[in-house]
């Protein structure tokens, strides 16, 4: 079963970014102004999400998509 980590889990917009954590180089900056990455900044929350959704702002992880994906399964069984 292969999973797509890069959908957003609450809207399935594949619009989405990679949020990248820590102090921005000038090039990652520059990503992020031309919308291709999201800075995260320094300090990294937990549990720490990995995408970023641009329609609904929403913030997921692979592992929440797991954690989804296993639900539905569950729910396919009983
Ligand atoms: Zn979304």
């Amino acid at each position: 079963m292969s999973i797509n980590y890069k959908v957003c889990p609450k809207c399935g917009s594949k619009r989405n970014l990679k949020i990248i954590y820590g102090e921005p180089t000038i090039d990652l900056f520059e990503e992020s102004e031309k919308g291709n990455v999201r800075l995260g900044g320094c300090c990294v929350p937990i549990p720490t999400p990995e995408y970023y959704c641009c329609e609904c702002e929403y913030e997921w992880n692979k592992e929440e998509i797991i954690d989804n994906e296993s639900f539905k399964l569950e729910k396919r069984i009983y």
